[in-house]
């Protein structure tokens, strides 16, 4: 997951909602100053985590 430097604060956004964000993303420069390999975290759009986890 990416942590995403965005106006309206940080947030960790996983790939597929990186696509819907493609074009504020660049009217807005933002920036991802680090990426993370985390089950825990949670996208902050779709609330999904990089890892699904199946019982
Ligand atoms: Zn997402």
């Amino acid at each position: 997951m990416k942590l995403w430097v965005t106006p309206d604060g940080d947030r960790w956004l996983c790939d597929e909602c990186l696509e819907q964000f493609r074009e504020q993303m660049e009217e807005e420069q933002w920036r991802a100053p680090f990426e993370r390999w985390d089950p825990m975290l949670r996208c902050s759009e779709c609330r999904h985590g990089d890892v699904e986890i199946f019982d």
